[in-house]
């Protein structure tokens, strides 16, 4: 469960990116977030993941405050937490499968059970048989999914992807929002925001727009 509650997020320079934002997203839910670029999409996600703090107001993650934690307490709720960035963080000189390993590696999970988690999150993702490759030898649709693998491999509670298909013809961004439903259906909150709203709505799921960091009617 994520619960934000007058959340302010004001970046140094003064920009207020968030304005006094409450709301709740139940467990298990998947929501779409949707507003123009700058409207404070990505600074909400940075919110729930750990990686921003909120200026003012509280964020709960999983019942925890993340305002009241210590970094070495936030890494322990971000090992909980996928995310698919929006620039994506690929490692361009390792392969598909040190790629979708490195999560594991960071929270130290043991070898030979890590290899066989990262089979089958390449496998959920349609990339099994490619975990050899240089991920520059990967379509554009590929590696966005080698993303959304790197984001589940470590099963996360919540999956949080920023704009995953802003640079994807709409068949591919069809099929990635099929993926993070398949992910959503076996119980993972996902939240994913995008700034074309087209294709959040043939979801039926709830849609959070942003407009200069406040709720948009
Ligand atoms: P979106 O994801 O909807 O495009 P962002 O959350 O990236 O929106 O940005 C919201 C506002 O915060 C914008 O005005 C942006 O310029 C500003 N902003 C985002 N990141 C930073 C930062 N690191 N430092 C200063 N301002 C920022
Ligand atoms: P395994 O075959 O490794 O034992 P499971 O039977 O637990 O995997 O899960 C079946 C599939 O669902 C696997 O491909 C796994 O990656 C995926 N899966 C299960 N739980 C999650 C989760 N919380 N987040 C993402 N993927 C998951």
């Amino acid at each position: 469960m994520i619960q934000f509650d007058q959340v302010t997020k004001r970046y140094p320079g003064g920009n207020e990116a968030l304005k006094q934002l409450s709301f709740s997203i139940g467990t298990g839910e998947m929501v779409f977030l949707a507003g123009h670029s700058g409207a404070g999409k990505s600074t909400l996600l940075k919110l729930i993941a750990g990686i921003e703090r909120a200026t003012s107001g509280s964020v709960l993650v999983n019942n925890q405050n993340l305002s009241k934690l210590r970094s070495s307490q936030l890494s322990f709720v971000r090992q909980h937490i996928g995310i698919v960035f929006q620039d994506h963080k690929i490692l361009y000189d390792r392969s598909v499968f040190d790629n979708v390993m490195l999560p594991l590696d960071i929270i130290g999970f043991e070898r030979r059970d890590a290899a066989r988690r990262v089979r089958a999150a390449l496998d959920k993702v349609g990339l099994l048989g490619k975990e050899k490759m240089m991920p520059v030898r990967l379509s554009g649709g590929e590696q966005q999914r080698l993303c959304i693998a790197r984001a589940v491999v470590h099963r996360p509670t919540i999956l949080l992807a920023d704009e995953p298909s802003a640079n994807l013809d709409r068949a591919y961004a069809l099929d990635i929002m099929e993926l993070f439903k398949s992910f959503h259906q076996v119980g993972v909150s996902v939240v994913i925001s995008a700034h074309d709203e087209t294709l959040m709505e043939d979801y039926g799921r709830r849609i959070i727009r942003l407009r200069e960091g406040q709720f948009a009617a």
